[in-house]
């Protein structure tokens, strides 16, 4: 029952859930969902929640780029 809520979740992420980056090709399964950018996420049924496999590794750009904007007040550019 969690299992199942948990697939159909991860199933409606059609974009890296940190970075945007889109659906690995070929990519089908609702249980593990790959990204461009690298990042992995599926459901583990053991811990009956969605885990990040593979941390997105552009969380800490993604950060960064945000701290640069707040400190120069939405002018700079993305990373
Ligand atoms: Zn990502």
């Amino acid at each position: 029952m969690k299992n199942d809520l948990l697939k159909l979740q991860l199933a409606k992420e059609k974009k890296c859930p940190v970075c945007g980056a889109n659906l690995f090709r070929g990519q089908r399964s609702n249980e593990l969902r790959r990204y461009e950018c690298g990042s992995v996420f599926a459901v583990s049924a053991r811990v009956e929640a969605i885990v990040a496999s593979d941390p997105c590794p552009r969380g800490s750009n993604v950060q960064a780029s945000l701290l640069t904007q707040l400190a120069l007040g939405g002018k700079a550019v993305a990373a």
